[in-house]
């Protein structure tokens, strides 16, 4: 049988893959420490659940319209109107399977294939970004973030990067994986050059928008591009249940297109008729639920929760010998640099001379799943994703794991570099 070579070729996706090791592994009682899902390790709030549960017992259990029942439109609208200043009507919104679908669906509903359609990606960025561009036929063009300014590209990178082929940038602000939200008057910056060339869209993944840490970084808060009136018109954005609702499992995220006089919206709905159809109807009431008032203090609750593992996950990091962090100030990951480390050789006798090969070692020998970072950016490819979604004492014993088995590297032609003081640690600049 034929396989596709666009399918063939495509990477599969290293989060997924590696949360799949990790959990075989468990399955056959190795006592992993998993720190790779971007999966929060809370149960859904009680009065979503509910929710669902009442309009399932209700009967609510026939198709829904494609784009979500106008009940659950609505909520989206107003919520992205009152709390993201985005001028949007219920029908420029559809519930997708995740937010993933929502990002796959704008992409092929955007890119012309054949053409040389470029889409612009800060990068160290989400693993999926680069093979969904792909797969919709456009070209990824890289702008690659520096550890030594907090990952956040500038506004010159940017302009620099758009070519008469650009058709979209990709933004994701807080970022998965570097664990960094951009000050809005940087993102501003950004869209002032988005703004000059009227041919490029903007897609915004704002998925951890809800989790941002003014307690680290005081001040801090989310800006969505889409309310910005010079651009709106060509802003996708791009939210989902999964993150601040600790709702992974139940597969929704939606997706707002204001823009076109409505066609882009349409047009995608199209896509997702032909697709998907609806989610699950009887979710459609828990989404109204997760985004009322009602659902608010559970969501501040897994924030501060997010935000304490933060400060302690960058205190364990910082202390291990050649790993170089930044201090994370949202969503919930910390990205090292651990290219110091490149060279030396595990106990296991295996040669360290990648972040994939640093991952492998840490799994098989000391039983901590981390990602490698190769397929977050070219840029990336020295680092390693720690997703501290995951309980303080887990974060504790996992990182005690990760400190033993990095000082047991032999070293190879250079000296293991001493741990630095956390003062020494990179920080953000604006910290
Ligand atoms: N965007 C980003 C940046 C992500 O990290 C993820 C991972 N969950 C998604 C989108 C997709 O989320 P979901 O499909 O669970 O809504
Ligand atoms: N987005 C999460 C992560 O990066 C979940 C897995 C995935 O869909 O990539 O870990």
């Amino acid at each position: 049988m034929q396989i596709a070579h666009r399918i063939a070729d495509m990477k599969e996706s290293a989060t997924l893959a590696v949360g799949a090791r990790a959990a075989a592994l468990k399955a056959q009682g190795v006592d992993v420490v998993g720190f790779s899902m971007g999966e929060p390790d809370f149960d859904t709030p009680a009065n979503i659940k509910r929710a669902a549960i009442a309009a399932l017992e209700s009967g609510m259990t026939k198709y829904a319209p494609t784009a979500g029942d106008g009940a659950a439109r609505e909520a989206i609208a107003r919520k992205l109107h009152d709390e993201n200043g985005i001028v949007c009507r219920s029908a420029d919104v559809t519930v997708t399977a995740g937010a993933k679908h929502a990002v796959y669906m704008a992409l092929q509903t955007m890119i012309e294939p054949g053409r040389g359609d470029e889409v612009i990606l800060p990068t160290p960025a989400w693993v999926s970004y680069r093979p969904l561009i792909e797969l919709a036929g456009g070209v990824c063009v890289e702008v690659p973030g520096s550890i030594d300014n907090g990952f956040r590209v500038t506004a010159a990178q940017v302009h620099a990067a758009i070519t008469q082929r650009t058709i979209a940038i990709l933004l994701n602000s807080p970022s998965n994986p570097c664990g960094i939200v951009y000050p809005a008057d940087e993102l501003r910056a950004i869209v002032d050059v988005i703004a000059a060339h009227p041919n490029v869209a903007i897609l915004s993944d704002e998925i951890y928008e809800k989790l941002i840490f003014p307690e680290i970084w005081p001040g801090i808060s989310h800006w969505s591009p889409g309310s910005d009136p010079r651009v709106a018109d060509r802003t996708i954005t791009i939210n989902g249940m999964s993150k601040a609702f600790a709702m992974t499992g139940w597969r929704i995220g939606y997706l707002c297109a204001p823009g076109a006089n409505g066609r882009f919206a349409k047009e995608v709905i199209k896509l997702q008729g032909q697709m998907t159809n609806s989610i699950a109807s009887f979710f459609l009431p828990a989404i109204v639920e997760a985004l009322s008032p009602a659902s608010a203090a559970e969501v501040e609750k897994m924030r501060a929760a997010f935000a304490s593992r933060a400060v302690l996950m960058h205190r364990l990091l910082s202390a291990i010998p050649g790993f170089r962090t930044t201090q994370p100030t949202g969503a919930f990951y910390s990205f090292p640099d651990i290219s110091q480390l490149f060279g030396r050789l595990s106990p296991a006798g295996v040669v360290i001379d990648s972040a994939q090969a640093f991952a492998d070692a840490l799994l098989n020998e000391a039983h901590v799943a981390v990602v490698p970072g190769e397929d977050f950016g070219v840029c990336a490819r020295g680092h390693v994703r720690f997703s501290f979604a995951c309980a303080p004492a887990q974060i504790e014993k996992g990182i005690a794991r990760v400190d033993a088995f990095t000082r047991s590297l032999i070293m190879g032609s250079a000296p293991l570099p001493s741990a630095p003081s956390a003062a020494a640690a990179v920080t953000l600049r604006r910290l």
